[in-house]
Formats: structure tokens, sequence, C-alpha cells
């Protein structure tokens, strides 16, 4: 049966998460926004907390706000965040970009590798991810090295692969749990056993994942994470990132870029450092106090909405997707380029084209805001706290206008620098 629009306003009327849309800005009523992937929309008590964090406790309360809340936020709304990724209250803390963080983090981890020297991925990987895991090996320089293992169709992870390269050299796993691109979602717990066995650490990239897909790292065994606030969190632009640590490792992993907010009496101004317990050891300076207070409005959205309805919002929404996609896109030459298999996806879908560059950049002209990845591929991401069925079938209704009236073939030579 042909999806009609009736379906998309039957499903909308049907679904319990759907007032949470009202709590975000939307100033455009017509467009579609479809790159909550990248960059969340902004929670309205987000708009609020800022004003309020500007005004008083900036303004007003100037540098007594540090013991008003400021100083500790980081370990507060690491805690909450914790909940939606399966960790103790104390094993999250919010600090850093994803990238640095995983930089500490890798840094620690083959510190106590006890010699070995294989890092382990895949080559779906976030490239950040690689710029810093080589400048890794490139510091260290005691021989470590990077090693990718190719997936097969660049849309399913190479698990199976993984594994068995696994070996007692290998000091560190690390892997997007949701790979960005195609958003295929890794079995965590199935490759936390197969790295323990051979006695490595795995460090997990949870950027696609949190908020999007269900997490477990305590259930799973995962030793490390990191993860993005700006995304499915709806933190805001450059907001901080955050780390996990499980707990029976935090005394033995050490900071490597140790400095005064990760100390143990970080008032007292000795020149010796000693590293605070606990997570706190892996702050380094000051943390970006507005950043970050405004990371918790979204989370706090996440957790009221709670994961397990979110999570099957979300796979409704990318299966009907994915049928829009079948009956109206696949005949223009577009491709699936994501799992089928919904529980192997995260939420997002991306769809291949020769020319999805250019079908992009008109998209974005007729109000629909996906975003494009190279060498051909359109990521449409699925916020379920946000996105309506009917803006699903809107918006595969003006992809395929875009594509039968030729409106991208205006675009074929342009390139943008955000995309
Ligand atoms: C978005 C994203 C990041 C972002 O890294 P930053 O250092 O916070 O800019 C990292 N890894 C993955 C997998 C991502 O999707």
């Amino acid at each position: 049966m042909k999806p009609i629009l009736e379906h998309a306003r039957t499903l909308d009327l049907a679904d319990p998460l759907a007032p949470f849309r009202e709590r975000f800005v939307i100033e455009d009523p017509d467009l579609i926004y479809l790159d909550g992937n990248s960059l969340g929309r902004l929670p309205k008590a987000s708009a609020d907390l800022a004003q309020k964090l500007v005004r008083d406790a900036w303004g007003v309360r100037l540098i007594r706000s540090w013991n008003e809340g400021w100083l500790g936020a980081p370990e507060r709304i690491g805690a909450k965040i914790a909940q939606l990724i399966g960790a103790a209250p104390d094993e999250v803390i919010v600090a850093d970009s994803t990238t640095v963080n995983l930089f500490k983090l890798a840094v620690a981890a083959l510190q106590a590798g006890r010699g070995r020297r294989r890092i382990l991925s895949d080559d779906l990987n976030f490239p950040s991810d690689y710029y810093a895991l080589q400048g890794v090996c490139e510091l260290l320089d005691k021989g470590h090295r990077l090693e990718r293992i190719p997936s097969e169709d660049g849309v399913y992870g190479p698990e199976a692969a993984l594994e068995a390269a696994l070996n007692e050299d290998t000091a560190l796993l690390t892997l997007s749990h949701t790979v960005f691109k195609s958003g295929f979602v890794y079995d965590m717990k199935r490759l936390s056993e197969a790295a323990h066995a051979v006695g490595a650490l795995t460090l997990w990239d949870l950027s696609h994942s949190v908020g999007s897909v269900m997490v477990d790292l305590n259930e799973a065994g995962a030793d490390l994470a990191v993860g993005c606030s700006y995304k499915y969190l709806n933190g805001g632009p450059g907001a901080p990132a955050f780390l996990y640590v499980r707990r029976a490792l935090q005394e033995q992993l050490g900071n490597p870029i140790p400095g005064w907010m990760g100390k143990a009496d970080l008032f007292d101004f000795e020149p010796e450092y000693e590293s605070a317990p606990g997570l706190r050891r892996f702050l380094t300076g000051t943390s970006p106090v507005l950043s970050t207070l405004l990371v918790e409005p979204g989370v706090d959205l996440l957790l009221e909405a709670g994961m397990a309805r979110l999570r099957e919002k979300s796979v409704k929404q990318t299966d009907y997707l994915i049928a829009l996609a079948d009956e109206y896109l696949a005949p223009l030459g577009f491709s699936l380029k994501s799992p089928r298999d919904a529980s192997r996806r995260g939420s997002h879908v991306s769809l291949g084209h020769p020319q999805a560059l250019g079908i992009d950049l008109a998209m974005i002209a007729e109000n629909v805001i996906p975003d494009f990845r190279p060498p051909d591929n359109i990521r449409l991401g699925v916020a379920p706290l946000y996105t309506r069925f009917v803006d699903l079938f809107e918006a595969v209704a003006r992809i395929q206008a875009v594509v039968q009236n030729g409106l991208h073939e205006a675009y074929m030579q342009e390139t943008p620098t955000v995309t």
C-alpha cells in the first residue's frame, strides 16, 4: 500500500511524545528540520535559562555564582546524562569537546596498556577520532599504531572482522557506537566481551547514540566512552561534551592534560599536582560554564520523555521514512545507505544519490534541512522529540519534487562550507 499523508496524520495523533514539540522554539512552521543529528533544536527552557544565566548569575551574582551551582555543574549534569546511557551517576562528567575527551581517554588507556601497541577501529568512524588517535600515537612515540578494519559495504560495521583482529597486542578497541554516515549501530556488549577476552579496553564514541538509541554502558561492560551534547541532547552550538570511565578504572587512569580543575584540592595553589578522586581528575581548566549549564534543559526533556519511548518512536519514524523513500525516491535513483534492520540502525537515515550535493542544496532552498556527507550521502535525521510523521512525508514529497523538476541541477557546481 502506498504511504499517503493521511497515514502520517494518524500516526502523529497516536504519538504519546507529540506534545514535546511545543517545548522547542519553532519560528518557521514551514521549515522541515532533519538535522537534529548535527545540531539539535533550541529548547524553550534553554532560551529562558540563557537569559537568567547571563543577567542574574553572571550579571548580578558575579563570582559568588561559582558557589551557587557553577563549580559542581560538570558532575551534576554528567550524572543526568549517565541516566541516558546506562551509567552510574559518578561515571559521567561534562567536559571539553568530544575529540579532546577521546584524546585524553585514549592516552590514559594506552598508558595503562602495559606495552600493548595496537589501537583497533573500523573505517566508518568519525574522522576527528582518527586524527586524535594518530596524534596520540605520534605523541607517545612508543610504536603504537591505529588499525582500521574495513567495512564490506560502507554501511554495516565489520563486527566479525574486528573480533577476529583482536589479539594480545591490542590495547584499545575504539568505535563510534552509532556510525555517523550510515547510522549502523554496533553490538556494544559483544565487542566489549571480545575485547576483554584478549585483555584490551574499549572506548566508545556515543555522539550519534546518546538521546537516540538505547545505550547501557554498564550492562555492556564498556570501559570508556565519550559523546557530544549538541546533537540529540539539544545542548546548543559548541556545547561541551561528556566522558565516561567505568568506576573500577577511575583510580587507575590518569588525565594526560592535568590542570587545576582536576586537582584534589583546587584552591591550595600548591605546585605539585595530585589527582582529585573520581572523575573530576579528567577536568583540566575552567569549564565553559554558560554552555555547560545550557546542556541541562535538553537532557531534562529527554529524561522526561524516557529513552524507551523515544527509541520506540525513532524506530517507527525511520521505518516510515524508509518506506516513503522506497516508494517515492528509489524510482528517482536514490539508494538506501543505512541498515534496513531497525535494530541495527540509529535515528538517521542516509540516502545515496549520484547528484546528492545538488539535491541537498536544492532541498535547503525548498526549506527542508538535511545534511550532506561526501561523496553521495544525504542524511535525514529524525529527532523524535520534535519531528512529526507529517514532516517526514512532506520532506520526501519536496525531495521528489526537487528531482522531478530538476531543481538540483542549478546547484551542481557549488561547494558549501557547512553541509
Ligand atoms: C559530532 C561528532 C563528534 C564531535 O566532536 P567534537 O570534538 O565535539 O566536535 C565526534 N565524534 C562523532 C562520532 C560525532 O558524530
